[in-house]
């Protein structure tokens, strides 16, 4: 791979011995931001008056859980096992667990708060506003997310609202604040805006943490949205009384989530802010070949610059970038494989930025927009047998039993979860049935308590009858035994036991047996139960750490554990670190690279996206939306090492339909020359055979004639 870990060129080596105040790397893709980071983090280690920090005065901040993990890894490697444990390496929204576990109960949030996923979400706001229709739902959870990444209460998101369906989305966000508040939840934005309210209004906790982390790094800086901007900077201080100490690096052609409130005046409020702060660009790209860096940065020049940058790499032109063009999604998926099953048995085209020999599974990757076109990929591999990875798809922790599970787990953790209260008590069914339930909301409801204690109080009885009484407390009983258990549990050998006999009590294996036709898809169902037992069994044994917010490697319980799954199942992947290729979104493809890279359906339409909503939408907001799609591809192209097919599609799905494809604007932007473009040698045969066959045709027609003449 890269030439020795250590080595740093004078401009890295410059970011990570400022050690005197903030620090800020603007810097291209591949051009060493994540390693200064790396760097960093064991230069704070050292032990001189600059330096001198312990691991855990220091906080890396990383774009996801994966991310996470990798920098603790090559942390590891470089400041060894011990240290690497204790530095605090992980999410903005990790760390806003941490803090509010912590300290959230100067917020009147108790300790044990449970954290709502995005389908909890929907529930209470189809409740909270009273539809039904999920699409409407969904248009309320998007704008109260952007609103409370903006930092509004329900009151200024009202008076901002633009639109009616603005200012009802502004109402129902009250409405849903409130159930929040009443179940002791917390919504994935909270893990920000709270801790931002914590530390504002708390000057000594505020002090307390800035005691704590003496120094912040900040990866992917340029997709921080303004909460956490805000968090970042109660977090190292304003500068005005001591020198604040962070370090952030970022790329601003690389800010790809917009659509979700990140901004890019985040970048620029650094200097004004900081006036202290030091600017370090990097030049030399040490991941890419010529072409593909050169493809690059003709696709990104076509965008207005922010900050002027530039790209240089030492390696060779390498391969040239090859655009593939399929007559479909199964002929592009089938041509991937072909492709990538040649290079392989080649032991890798061009060595380019790769050295060394052999090409393994790990060393490819295909990207493309959006998740459900992982499926034909999917397809095509496991013909093919090889083995892959879906990352930033649909994941383990998506499906629906490792859900139904993570609700009881959840409602262990706080019983006053409504959300996984109802889910958990019908699921596997116990007899307790709609009207049931239905009463005991409303009874919940008329006395503002929980679902959870409204059923064990005394005057439920002018609601209920006696059989679903009993039937509830029987439930509840069982809740709360369970969860005396679960507390009293330490470590993997005592997890196992409890989980087991857990799944036992309530007959899940037979549930889900019952609920399913196919006895093929109950046992693989019933096998990734199993494997979610496993693993929290080996949470529990302190064996994974940094996930969630949890940091330790000690033994934990079961309810420790509990604890921090919810944000576990939404923001991490699995790490798995096997040999087997990656299929990913472009999305959450960044900061990653890999030796080989293919580009999918980079059509017009699919990259730029395009949609009816989005053709409606006011000019300027079209061109911005233009932007950041470029800004996607420059993303997915400078992922790629050594060799880099980008393919399109001629003709593609739209729903049901099949209609004509256009390959992507961003495909001519890449200024591919002759030589850079070399045609695929199939495509070249097809051809061939076209020509013989015309030529053919035309002496046979030519014969015809002569011989009529004669
Ligand atoms: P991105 O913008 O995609 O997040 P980045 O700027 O964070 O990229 P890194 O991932 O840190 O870049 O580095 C890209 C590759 O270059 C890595 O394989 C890294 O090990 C290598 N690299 C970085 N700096 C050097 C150096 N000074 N010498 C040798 N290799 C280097
Ligand atoms: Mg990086």
């Amino acid at each position: 791979m890269s030439s020795a870990p250590a080595s740093l060129n004078p401009a890295q080596m410059q970011a990570v011995h400022h050690l005197s105040g903030p620090c800020l790397v603007l810097a291209g893709a591949g051009s060493g931001k994540t390693r200064v980071i790396t760097h960093k983090i064991a230069r704070l280690l050292q032990d001189d008056p600059q330096a001198g920090l312990s691991p855990k005065q220091i906080a890396a901040i990383t774009f996801t859980n994966k991310a996470a993990a990798e920098m603790r890894e090559r942390a590891k490697a470089l400041v060894g096992g011990r240290a690497a444990k204790d530095l605090v390496i992980c999410t903005f929204h990790a760390l806003g667990v941490r803090l509010l576990r912590e300290d959230g109960a100067a917020l009147g949030l108790k300790p044990q708060f449970s954290i709502l996923d995005a389908d909890d979400v929907l529930g209470i706001l189809r409740d909270a506003g009273g539809t039904t229709d999920a699409k409407i739902a969904r248009g309320w959870q998007w704008n109260i997310s952007l609103w409370k990444n903006q930092g509004l209460t329900p009151a200024q998101a009202e008076a901002a609202a633009k639109s009616d369906d603005e200012r009802i989305a502004a109402r129902v966000m009250l409405k849903y604040q409130e159930r929040l508040d009443a179940y002791q939840a917390v919504d994935f934005d909270d893990l920000i805006s709270l801790p931002v309210v914590l530390l504002e209004r708390h000057p000594e906790v505020r002090e307390k943490w800035q005691q704590k982390l003496r120094h912040v790094l900040v990866d992917e800086y340029q997709d921080t949205n303004a909460q956490q901007y805000e968090l970042l900077k109660l977090l190292v201080g304003d500068g005005s009384q001591r020198p604040a100490m962070f370090t952030a690096v970022g790329d601003d052609d690389q800010s790809i989530y917009g659509w979700r409130g990140a901004t890019i005046d985040n970048l620029k409020r650094l200097p004004q802010e900081y006036p202290q702060l030091k600017v370090i660009p990097l030049e030399q790209n040490y991941r890419s070949t010529g072409n593909i860096l050169k493809a690059a940065n003709h696709v990104i020049a076509a965008n207005p610059k922010i900050f002027e940058k530039k790209l240089w790499s030492e390696y060779g032109d390498g391969e040239p970038v090859r655009v593939v063009e399929c007559d479909g999604e199964d002929h592009e998926a089938e041509r991937a494989v072909a492709r990538i099953q040649s290079l392989r048995a080649q032991g890798g085209a061009g060595a380019g930025a790769v050295g060394g020999q052999g090409v393994e599974w790990k060393d490819f990757a295909i990207l493309y927009r959006a998740n459900h076109q992982a499926r034909v990929f999917e397809q095509a591999l496991r013909k093919a047998q090889i083995p892959y990875k879906v990352s930033g798809g649909q994941s383990f922790f998506d499906r629906a039993e490792i859900r139904d599970l993570c609700a009881w787990l959840r409602l262990l953790v706080n019983q006053d979860d409504d959300p996984a209260f109802l889910r958990a008590v019908t699921t596997p069914k116990r007899g307790i049935g709609h009207q049931t339930l239905g009463a005991l909301g409303e009874f919940a409801g008329k006395w503002k308590v929980s679902l959870f204690e409204a059923l064990f109080s005394e005057s439920l009885g002018s609601a209920l009858s006696k059989k679903a009484i009993d039937s509830l407390h029987e439930f509840g009983r069982y809740v709360n035994d369970l969860e005396h258990r679960a507390r009293a549990t330490a470590g993997a050998e005592d997890a196992k036991p409890l989980l087991m006999g857990w799944l036992k009590d309530i007959g899940y294996e037979q549930h889900l047996f019952d609920s399913e036709d196919s006895e093929k898809l109950a046992a693989s169902r019933w096998s990734n139960v199993l494997d979610f037992i496993d693993w929290i069994a080996k949470r529990c044994g302190g064996e994974i750490t940094n996930e969630g917010g949890s940091f330790e490697s000690e033994k934990k319980s079961v309810l420790e554990v509990a604890q921090s799954i919810s944000v576990i199942i939404s923001l991490a992947e699995r790490g798995d670190d096997q040999n087997v290729l990656t299929l990913s979104t472009l999305h959450a493809a960044k900061g990653l690279e890999w030796p080989h890279v293919v580009l999918a359906s980079i059509n017009e339409g699919l990259l730029p996206f395009r949609s009816d909503a989005t053709d409606e939408a006011p000019a300027a907001a079209i061109a911005q939306r233009i932007e950041e799609e470029r800004r996607l591809m420059y993303v997915g192209i400078t992922r790629a090492r050594s060799t880099l097919a980008v393919s399109w599609l001629k003709r593609r799905k739209r729903g049901r339909e099949t209609i004509a494809g256009m390959p992507s604007r961003f495909i001519a932007e890449m200024k591919l020359d002759e030589n850079t473009v070399r045609e695929d040698p199939r495509e070249k045969l097809k051809k061939l055979r076209a020509e013989f066959a015309e030529r053919a045709a035309v002496s046979a027609a030519a014969a015809a004639a002569a011989q009529k003449v004669a």
